[in-house]
């Protein structure tokens, strides 16, 4: 029976449309299984088309004023400001999040959007004196090209809109792939963007698994850039396919991000950051807490105050203000982080929760009840990514061993201390290997005018939003202007002018 969601099309020069025949998947509701909407899904004739789309559309957005590519952010995030509660419905009602999550998913694209328009009146370059008379030097900042932006489902308007919008900004155009749970989250951004009025080809959106249009899209020589969200194994992958084209390739990886309480936090402000940190976002965001590091002194109360808490946490509809925490975002996920339990049930002692949760709304979707471990560090739950709803607490006798423990992961994206000692929390801020720290505050709450992005396996060294939006989406060109009307040599002249 021919299904009667809404179906979506590719947006290629400016139209939507669905080519001859196209095969297609739909996008499912997590709390209830229910399908959502269905999309094409791309093939590489699709991604070619795009492709030439943005190519061709390039010089005339390349030449268009920053401050009038400016102006252009500025109405979409107008236009998503007038549609954030219908949008973070969609959000919440497509990846799971509970809804004040999904509205913040939107906020966020909002703030960045606006972020960037400014970026428009800046983009700075450098000016700084020669060696040598009348003669200028400077640095300006030019765009890439066209470029591919490949996206995840967790923050799946927010994560498009960081690396749109910085493209857009710094005059590059696009082709956006993104997660296919989430087709429907990126179909409205695309949206917005239409109706701000984004000329044909600036923005060219294909849908389709990440082994066709994915692969599709990293291979062609045209693509200059790659900036790619996601999962270690899919990153690498990307790296080592746009290295063969000595491409620019942005990732930006998982997470294994550890909270540190010393035996002088403020433990029920420790208690709230843990809750938020582990279980948001049912523990799949990126910077989701995943290990809690207790200092032997409070290690029991800390437990007890955790589980005590957790006993009267709502795991439910993720539409319902007072739920707080919806499902885990798709079948996949539910199966991979079951398969995560299993093994920390072996290794490790259960606290709590360990288990798909069952009855009533439960049976519908895909409902896990949040779980907490004791155990060592060195097993697998506490070194490997689980990107659910699953906590490791790991006992430690002092700060060296809390920060040995933190660092001894393969990833470095955010961390954690809770202390009231000053010093302490400096030395943190030296000692932890991760792109972000936090001092008395959960691993989770970036904000979009610093840059974002983490160390070792969690990434290749690049930053995202804040400035290094810019550096992400740019090429620096470094310009001399003599007007001494004779011929200067740098580095033989400069010693001997007079
Ligand atoms: P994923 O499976 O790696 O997928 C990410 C994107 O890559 C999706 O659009 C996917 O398409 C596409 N893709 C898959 N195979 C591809 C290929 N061979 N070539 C090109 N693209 C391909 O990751 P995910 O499950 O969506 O996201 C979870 C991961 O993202 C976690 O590890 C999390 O830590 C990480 N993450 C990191 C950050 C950060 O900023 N550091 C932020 C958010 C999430 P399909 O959906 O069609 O498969």
């Amino acid at each position: 029976m021919p299904s009667k969601v809404e179906q979506f099309g590719l947006f290629i020069n400016g139209k939507w449309s669905s080519p001859a025949n196209a095969k297609r998947f739909e996008t499912v509701n997590p709390a209830t299984r229910e399908p959502l909407a269905s999309f094409v899904a791309g093939t590489p004739a699709d991604v070619d088309r795009a492709i030439s789309a943005a190519h061709a559309a390039f010089p005339a957005w390349r030449d268009t004023p920053a401050p009038k590519r400016g102006t252009l952010l500025l109405e979409a995030a107008r236009i998503l400001t007038e549609r954030k509660s219908a949008v973070g419905r969609i959000v919440t009602q497509e990846m799971g999040k509970v809804i004040s999550e999904g509205l913040g998913d939107v906020q966020e694209s909002i703030d960045f959007i606006e972020y960037m328009a400014g970026e428009g009146r800046r983009l700075v370059g450098e000016t700084v004196p020669s060696e040598l008379r009348s003669k200028f030097c400077l640095t300006v900042r030019q765009p890439k090209g066209v470029v591919a932006c490949i996206t995840p489902w967790n923050f799946p308007t927010a994560i498009p809109n960081w690396k749109i919008a910085a493209a857009l900004i710094t005059g590059n155009t696009i082709v956006f792939k993104p997660a296919s749970n989430t087709a429907l989250c990126a179909a409205q951004v695309v949206k917005v963007y239409e109706s701000a009025g984004i000329p044909p080809g600036v923005l060219n959106f294909v849908t389709g698994s990440g082994s066709v249009v994915g692969t599709a899209l990293v291979e062609d020589p045209r693509i200059r850039t790659i900036s790619f969200t996601g999962g270690v194994e899919t990153g690498r992958d990307v790296y080592v396919r746009g290295a063969k084209g000595l491409k620019m390739v942005h990732l930006e990886l998982g997470g294994k991000n550890p909270v540190i309480v010393m035996d002088d936090a403020n433990l029920p402000l420790a208690l709230d950051g843990v809750l938020f940190g582990a279980f948001g976002t049912s523990g799949q965001r990126c910077t989701a807490t995943s290990r809690l590091i207790l200092h032997e002194k409070v290690y029991s109360q800390f437990l007890g105050m955790l589980t005590d808490r957790l006993k009267k946490f709502t795991v439910g509809d993720p539409l319902d203000p007072k739920t707080g925490m919806g499902p885990v975002a798709s079948a996949d996920q539910e199966r991979k982080i079951l398969e995560y339990i299993a093994i920390g049930k072996k290794e490790a002692k259960l606290v709590c929760g360990g288990e798909k949760l069952k009855g009533g709304i439960y049976d519908r979707g895909y409902f896990l009840a949040p779980t907490i471990f004791e155990t060592r560090h060195g097993s697998r739950i506490s070194k490997e990514e689980i990107f659910g709803p699953v906590l490791s607490v790991i006992k430690v006798a002092d700060y060296a061993e809390a920060v040995r423990v933190a660092n001894d992961v393969e990833y470095g994206l955010s961390s954690s201390i809770y202390t009231r000692d000053v010093n302490r929390a400096f030395r943190a801020i030296e000692d932890l290997e991760a792109g972000i720290t936090y001092v008395n505050a959960p691993t989770i709450g970036a904000e979009v005018h610093l840059p974002f992005g983490g160390v070792k396996n969690t990434g290749n060294g690049g930053r995202e939003v804040g400035s290094a939006a810019i550096e992400e989406f740019t090429e620096v060109k470094t310009v001399f202007v003599d007007f001494s009307d004779k011929l200067q040599k740098a580095q033989i002249d400069s010693e001997t002018a007079a």
